[in-house]
């Protein structure tokens, strides 16, 4: 098969697993930078052209977008849906996982075990917005942020105010979390593709830090998952719409809680913790399901 990577960079280390995975199969691929495609929008043909070349003959597509660029990337990835070409995630799963607030609501109306978690826009509503969510200690995030930058821990209630009052007087979109203190600073990563968890790992925070982000010094170790981890995994991912994700979870007292779902997840991480071949599983998935027009959304 043809199948194009969308990367902004071929020697990421994700980018390039994919290369190497899909070319062992015998497929064609190809790295696309994202940013170096150009459409138009027609009512008949829609295409996209790239450093002055039109691209066709595609049976498959997997989006890396990172989340700087994710209004760009959405608008090509529904370019391909509508030029028939078989997407591993759709643009509008990638759309739902990239707006936190969407995503857990989305998890809870489908009875999702999630953190407590409370967001308001105005300063005059903090007090009882605190309230709502359980009070201090509190884990404060910014909606824009990523790889542990934006989460705060708030201890105390007048903390926790003068965080979230400081964030809406910078105009910061934030929520507020219920502290999960029993997870003692580590996570689970499920790598979950085609609607099975094909990888799991934990990840323990350094010393002194609650937050297991690797980007913050957090370490990765294999973990074998409890059956309601797995399955809380798997409806996450597809609450979400996402036949590829990285799923969050914390191991609260009041069973698995899902913190985040990722549409692009990192392989670099997981693939050296658990020694699993989850570039090889993303090219099973498609051998079993590319088609043209198969895209259930085309990108609506
Ligand atoms: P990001 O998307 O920036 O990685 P997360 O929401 O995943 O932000 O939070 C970063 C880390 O902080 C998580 O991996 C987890 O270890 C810790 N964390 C986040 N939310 C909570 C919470 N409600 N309770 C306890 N720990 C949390
Ligand atoms: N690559 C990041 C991760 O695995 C997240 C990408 C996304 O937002 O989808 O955590």
């Amino acid at each position: 098969m043809k199948i194009a990577i969308l990367s902004r960079r071929s020697s990421l280390y994700s980018t390039r697993r994919l290369v190497e995975a899909g070319r062992e199969r015998g497929h064609e691929v190809r790295v696309i930078d994202t940013l170096r495609c150009y459409m138009n929008i027609t009512s008949h043909r829609p295409e996209i052209h790239y450093k002055g070349e039109n691209l066709t003959g595609f049976d498959a597509v997997i989006p890396r977008i990172g989340s700087s660029i994710t209004f760009y990337g959405t608008a090509l990835m529904r370019q391909f849906e509508m030029m028939g070409v078989f997407p591993v995630n759709e643009s509008v799963a990638i759309a739902r996982s990239r707006d936190k607030l969407r995503s857990l609501q989305l998890l809870s109306r489908e009875g999702i075990g999630l953190p407590v978690t409370g967001f308001a826009h105005s300063p005059d509503d903090v007090q009882d917005l605190i309230t709502m969510v359980g009070g201090a200690p509190l884990v404060i995030k910014l909606l824009e942020g990523t790889q542990g930058i934006g989460v705060v821990l708030a201890e105390t209630r007048k903390t926790a105010e003068s965080i979230i009052e400081a964030f809406m007087g910078l105009r910061a979109n934030i929520m507020v979390q219920e502290y999960i203190k029993e997870a003692g600073g580590a996570d689970i990563r499920c790598l979950v593709v085609a609607g099975k968890v094909v990888a799991s790992m934990k990840r323990q925070a350094k010393e002194g830090e609650f937050r297991s982000n690797l980007h913050r010094g957090g370490n990765a170790t294999l973990v074998r998952i409890t059956p309601e981890e797995r399955a809380t995994a798997v409806r996450a991912a597809k609450a979400i719409g996402l036949n590829v994700a990285g799923v969050d979870i914390l191991r609260s007292n009041h069973g698995p809680v899902v913190m985040e779902v990722n549409s692009s997840p990192g392989l670099e991480g997981i693939e050296a913790a658990t020694h699993k071949d989850v570039a090889g599983q993303i090219f099973s998935f498609i051998e079993k399901n590319a088609a043209p027009n198969r895209t259930r959304t085309k990108g609506r």
